[in-house]
């Protein structure tokens, strides 16, 4: 799976992007540098991880994911995102119990009116709560 992701951006694959993509992909939650480190299998040293995680950015593959922690989390991109431009226009929701960030991908954020003046070029929407496998039965 993950090598066709590579061919369809135009990424040369290396093991480092491979087994960053794999975490990914094995993941339904937004990961940190920190979560990406603790899972990789092998030692890679932090700038390596850090530009992988930015190459994957700027291609389309992962999205920044914005909670409360300030902390930059990523997940991966369900639509047709690319080099030019992300279609991750979808509602963020972050456990107030396990502080897991969760994509809603088919949450959309809706259409906001413009105001005279201003541009917009971000949306970002963080919905918090308790996630299903932290509610008290
Ligand atoms: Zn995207
Ligand atoms: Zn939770
Ligand atoms: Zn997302």
């Amino acid at each position: 799976m993950t090598d066709n992701i590579f061919k369809k951006h135009n990424l040369r694959i290396t093991d480092i992007r491979k087994e960053v993509l794999d975490c990914f992909v094995q993941s339904d939650i937004a990961l940190s540098h920190s979560d990406i480190e603790l899972l990789l299998f092998k030692e890679y040293d932090r700038v390596t991880i850090y530009r992988t995680l930015n190459s994957f950015l700027e291609k389309g593959i992962l999205h920044k994911v914005f909670d409360d922690s300030g902390v930059a989390k990523f997940a991966l991109c369900k639509y047709d995102c690319n080099e030019h431009q992300h279609n991750d226009n979808h509602v963020h929701f972050k456990c107030e119990v396990c502080s897991k960030v969760i994509c809603f991908h088919d949450m959309q954020i809706p259409h906001l009116p413009v105001l005279k003046g201003f541009s917009i070029h971000h949306i970002n929407l963080l919905v918090q709560g308790v996630c299903p496998e932290c509610q008290v039965q």
